[in-house]
């Protein structure tokens, strides 16, 4: 896809504006292999640096990415001394947002700190007592945190990100605002990014509202209709994890097709009514890959999408270290 580029003149001054995200996807499954977990790099157009959005697989998502071309700007030369993989990794990668503190969003950033750079970790108070108590604890794993038990090796800043109030997130030039997401009983969280020209909204796991007796994704329905309205919002990655048909009590907070398009259906209301949704890009991660013969889950949730999609919506299911833009 095209690089969207502006020409802005304003008074004689002239300057390129670029307007958008550039968004690689290091893994898109909910859990089960390894290799391939919760992990989008999102930028500003603009900048160089990305910020991580979960980090469930770090190190071989940037291999495949580099396999796939979705960081041309990386050359060897431009790497040296580290390897273009462990450039990205260390240099490229400005902070880290994380959703919840569930294993398959926080696998990578665990087995790869010992390699890491200083940066900073964003997330809301619960996921950043368990990034403190149930893995960085010299147990489960050292201690690469600035707070928390025994010696602290301090290469993450663990940083508590409120519930609806802005921040800036280090020097990626983006800001974010976090909303919570009911995950099953668990704290899962959303987050809205920003840059000057528009916003882009990343779910962590999430139940629908209705099975989760919850106004969580209401609220987040809410703030996200006006940018829609306003065409700001450039697009989203929100969970589907499981098929239709799934029995309510095995869904383990977490969205099928038509809990998704019931939501989306919420959000329509929200953003001027009907038709006010077509072609609004929403990528599909987390789903649960199948270990049974011939069992293609992830053409069975798009068809199941596609098939109830009478709000017009951009469905895209990204592989692992495939680009976009948005
Ligand atoms: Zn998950
Ligand atoms: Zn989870």
């Amino acid at each position: 896809m095209m690089k969207k580029m502006l020409a802005l003149c304003l008074g004689g001054y002239s300057a390129w504006a670029i307007a958008g995200f550039d968004v690689v996807a290091l893994g898109v499954e909910g859990g089960v292999s390894d290799g391939n977990l919760t992990s989008y790099l999102i930028r500003s157009d603009g900048q160089t640096q990305y910020l991580a959005l979960d980090a469930g697989t770090l190190l071989p998502g940037i291999a495949k990415g580099l396999e796939k071309g979705s960081f041309p700007q990386v050359t060897s030369e431009l790497a040296a001394p580290y390897t273009p993989q462990g450039y990205i990794f260390r240099k490229l990668i400005d902070s880290y947002f994380i959703s919840h503190g569930h294993l398959d969003h926080v696998a990578g950033l665990i087995i790869g700190s010992p390699e890491d750079d200083k940066k900073t970790v964003y997330a809301q108070a619960d996921t950043v007592l368990t990034l403190r108590n149930h893995y960085f604890n010299w147990k489960a794993w050292p201690n690469f945190t600035d707070a928390g038990n025994g010696a602290r090796l301090g290469t993450y800043r663990l940083q508590t990100v409120r519930p609806q109030q802005r921040v800036t997130l280090g020097l990626s030039g983006l800001s974010g605002v976090m909303y919570l997401l009911s995950h099953e009983n668990y704290s899962s969280s959303m987050l809205l990014v920003s840059d000057r020209e528009g916003s882009f909204a990343y779910f962590g796991d999430t139940g629908s509202d209705a099975l989760e007796k919850s106004r969580n994704l209401d609220t987040v329905w809410r703030a996200l209709g006006p940018l829609i309205e306003q065409k700001k919002l450039k697009g989203m990655i929100i969970e589907t994890s499981y098929p239709n048909g799934v029995d309510e009590k095995h869904l383990y907070g977490h969205l099928t097709p038509a809990l998704l398009l019931k939501e989306l259906k919420n959000l329509q209301q929200y953003s001027g009514g009907e038709g006010s949704l077509k072609d609004l890009p929403v990528v599909i991660s987390h789903i649960k890959p199948s270990l049974k013969q011939g069992e293609d889950v992830r053409a069975i949730i798009k068809q199941q999408l596609d098939q109830g999609n009478d709000l017009g919506v951009k469905f895209i299911l990204m592989e692992q270290g495939e680009r976009q833009q948005f």
